[in-house]
């Protein structure tokens, strides 16, 4: 195991709409479940049409879901929906009564609206963007990430410094997250940003003007992911992600909640997995 550190740090978190240790005391489960439910769709599916489908079922509005569920000819949609409930009900247990709480002055925060079958969609949309373009990733001349706040060591003074895209780990300590997970990555030739939660697009419009290609990998709670991973996606840039284990910042819960991640995972997928594409 690469991270030893890690394996003592890592426990179960509770977030606002979903957490991927469903009722484990791993996320292991949930990242097998993930490929399973890809490799079963992807032998009567290409991952294309299965990105597309995502992205309609997701989108559409709630009525217009119903109506598409009930047309006998949707086969696709159908069986991707039943599935996905199926298998993933187990990690969203708070989406539904999290929407019936919901305060009408949160309005414009569209995030916190996700419901429980987009939670479903968008885990499925990133493992199948994660297979189309690990290996593109990996062939980028430049690679960056971004992660979350939700990581840090809250009770440290931080000493990240503002660099080029967004501010750099400074690794002060190690029993920071954000340190750990920097220079994993930085091993593997990805520099990691703090996201300060700005606009990517001025980020993406500064870069395209260089002449070099740029891989993004995302880390975020899940609804924030998929919007980020779309974004690059739109933006030309080769983009792969990893979710938080639970959705867990003051945007949820009110209040601000330490996060983590599955590191095993985040290393299986960049270094180690060797995924069906064809
Ligand atoms: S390890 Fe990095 S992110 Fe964590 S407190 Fe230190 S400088 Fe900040």
């Amino acid at each position: 195991m690469t991270f030893p550190f890690f394996r003592n740090t890592y426990s179960p978190v509770q977030g606002q709409t979903y957490s991927l240790f469903g009722d484990g005391i791993t996320t292991y489960q949930y990242f097998n479940s993930i490929e399973k439910i890809i490799d079963e769709l992807f032998r009567e599916y290409t991952l294309e049409s299965l990105v597309g489908e995502c992205r309609e079922l997701s989108q559409i509005p709630f009525l217009k879901r119903v109506l598409v569920k009930n047309k006998a000819d949707n086969h696709l949609s159908n069986k991707i929906t039943d599935l996905l409930f199926e298998k993933l009900a187990i990690y969203t247990p708070n989406a539904g009564n999290h929407l019936k709480k919901l305060s009408w002055l949160k309005l414009r925060e569209q995030v916190v609206w996700t419901t429980e079958k987009q939670h479903h969609l968008y885990m499925l949309e990133i493992g199948i963007l994660n297979r189309m373009n690990i290996q593109n990733f990996q062939d980028c001349e430049k690679k960056i990430a971004f992660l979350p706040y939700c990581l840090r060591d809250e009770c440290l003074d931080c000493k990240a410094k503002k660099e080029d895209f967004d501010k750099v780990c400074k690794e002060c300590t190690k029993s920071c997250l954000i340190g750990i997970i920097s220079n994993f990555l930085k091993k593997q030739g990805v520099t990691a940003y703090i996201w300060s939660g700005k606009s990517l697009k001025p980020i993406f419009k500064r870069h395209h003007s260089k002449n070099e290609t740029l891989g993004v990998l995302g880390i975020a709670c899940i609804p924030e992911l998929m919007n980020g991973m779309r974004m690059c996606d739109k933006a030309g840039f080769t983009v792969i992600g990893h979710p938080l284990n639970a959705n867990r910042c003051a945007k949820w819960m009110g209040t601000w909640h330490q996060n983590n991640i599955d590191l095993v995972q985040l290393e299986e997928m960049l270094i180690k997995k060797q995924y069906k594409t064809n």
